[in-house]
């Protein structure tokens, strides 16, 4: 448990469960308000220190906790595999490596990223200008259970490079991954309050923002995204939001079929299909549909799905029952309307909570399980007339976060993308970019505000400040007072010069 909450008397607990057994595995305290102000205080504290650490000094330090990751990945591992679900191989390569990596990367990079930037001036050239990213202060990270290693602590990892504080709300639903984050943290001897983590519930995450924080990076549903965009709006802060998806596959008709189908087999059921980049929607061509359709429900029906604890499986459970109530809601819900169960199509193995990959066709666009985030391990298809309509229908959604595009026409695929609503496009794979920390993650939409990860995103975590300074003395400026009738000529003349229609026609 992490020294946050040594400091507290809880007066109320959240029990975390083994979601593949129904087992309690832990305990944590439900914070209250003052508990967070606290934890936000003590961030606040260490962070001014911190600030003065130059960033090479920042970033070697923090490259220490990539070596402590690596030597405890076991650890980590165990702990997402009993609190999340999740088999082993997920474990420790959607959140483990994406950490190790991002971690390396803007360690090495981020010193010239956060650079200061010159800017010349195109008019006033006796004057310059240059940007600098002074640190935000205190981060406020409130994340979700899907991934509950790799998002909060790729963001802190980066918010602890560009020299802020952090204090971490994570997931009701696996708060103690974030604990032991927070414990190997302390062990690669970072200042220990500089990363808080706070438990607790919906308020707890609202208290955080409440509570003085400087900038807020939000990962969950749209509806919560709304409630942490208002509060942000009403402190006056800033924040990034990362929010739901409903990432369409257009499959085309010169797709490799083969490579397509195993894409987005696993593009669907990865970790039990709880990726906001999950494949939730596939628009396949008439002419490819029913051999698209037979080869990924051959994948599917052969996949092994338990618990990743005791066996060998390729499927996980789900995180927690209300989503697979969700889930198991949105299926027979589609079946009444008309779609047909391929494989699949119910409950998985007994004793947890488990729900069988399921492939769906002769699916609508009107339907639910085409136009609500699943967020389980479900592949709704549809066959569409032609590349048009596909691109028609994947746009026809108020979420736009990834979306992919199968066809072995690089430059029809390029076509096909860039005509997407959707912050991500990839052509003939699926959901890896997150583990790409160069490449900006974030989208369109109702999907979110702002981008996590690459250099766009590290310069969210910082002020950009402008300084504008003289290159030449002067001594002083032809506009300032005494206001004159002759300025007043030279300017407009001046000004005719510049922006009048003969300059622009040389
Ligand atoms: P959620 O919105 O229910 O909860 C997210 C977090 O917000 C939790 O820590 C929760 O305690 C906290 N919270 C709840 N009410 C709050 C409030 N009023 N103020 C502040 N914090 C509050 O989402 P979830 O069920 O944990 O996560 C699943 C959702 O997250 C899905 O929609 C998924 O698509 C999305 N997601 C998006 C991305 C992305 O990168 N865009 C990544 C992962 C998950």
């Amino acid at each position: 448990m992490g020294a946050a909450s040594s400091d507290i008397t809880p007066k109320s607990t959240i029990t975390s469960i083994n979601p593949a057994t129904k087992q309690p595995i832990g305990e944590v305290p439900d914070m209250s308000a003052a508990d967070v102000h606290a934890a936000i205080e003590r961030a606040r504290a260490a962070q001014r220190e911190w600030a003065k650490v130059p960033i090479e000094q920042r970033c070697k330090r923090v490259l220490r906790f990539a070596e402590v990751l690596m030597e405890r990945a076991e650890e980590v591992i165990d702990l997402l595999v009993a609190e999340a679900g999740k088999t082993r191989l997920e474990a420790l390569g959607m959140e483990v490596v994406v950490i190790a990596d991002l971690t390396r990367y803007f360690c090495k990079h981020a010193p010239e990223m956060l650079e200061p930037e010159p800017v010349s001036l195109h008019l006033l050239k006796h004057r310059a200008s240059y940007l600098h990213f002074q640190p935000r202060g205190v981060i406020g990270i409130i994340a979700p259970w899907n991934f509950p290693f790799s998002i909060p602590i790729g963001e802190t990892v980066m918010s602890l490079i560009a020299g802020n504080g952090v204090v971490l709300k994570p997931s009701e639903v696996t708060p103690l991954i974030a604990l032991k984050a927070r414990e190997l943290f302390i062990a690669a001897e970072l200042p220990p309050d500089l990363f808080q983590v706070v438990t607790g519930r919906g308020p707890a995450g609202a208290a955080l923002i409440d509570g003085g924080i400087n900038y807020c990076v939000f990962t969950g549903s749209v509806a919560t995204g709304k409630k942490v965009a208002a509060a942000c709006g009403e402190r006056l802060i800033g924040c990034t939001l990362e929010l739901g998806g409903k990432a369409p596959a257009i499959v085309c008709d010169d797709a490799d079929l083969d490579r397509a189908a195993q894409a987005i087999t696993w593009g669907g059921f990865a970790n039990s299909g709880q990726v906001c980049a999950s494949v939730e929607r596939v628009y396949a061509v008439d002419s490819v549909h029913d051999a698209l359709v037979d080869r990924i429900v051959s994948h599917a029906s052969s996949l092994r799905q338990g618990n990743a604890g005791v066996d060998e499986v390729d499927v996980g459970a789900m995180a927690w029952d209300q989503q697979l109530n969700h889930v198991e809601k949105i299926v027979q819900q589609a079946v009444a309307s008309g779609a047909k169960v391929r494989t699949g199509g119910a409950r998985g193995p007994s004793g947890g909570l488990f729900f069988q990959p399921t492939v769906l066709t002769d699916c609508k666009q009107d339907m639910d399980v085409m136009r609500k985030e699943i967020f389980g391990p479900v592949i709704p298809i549809m066959r569409v007339s032609d590349e048009e309509e596909a691109i028609r229908l994947a746009n026809d959604s108020h979420l736009g976060l990834l979306a992919y595009v199968f066809t072995k026409d690089r430059d029809r695929g390029k076509r096909i993308a860039e005509r997407v609503e959707a912050g991500t496009v990839m052509i003939n794979d699926v959901l890896n970019t997150f583990a790409c920390p160069e490449t900006p993650w974030g989208g369109v939409k109702q999907s979110g505000l702002g981008r996590t990860h690459s250099i766009h995103g590290l310069r969210d975590l910082c002020e950009t400040r402008h300084v504008n300074h003289d290159r030449i003395a002067m001594a002083r400026e032809v506009w300032w007072y005494p206001y004159k009738p002759s300025t007043f000529r030279a300017l407009l003349r001046g000004a005719r010069l510049l922006f009048g229609k003969r300059f622009w026609q040389r």
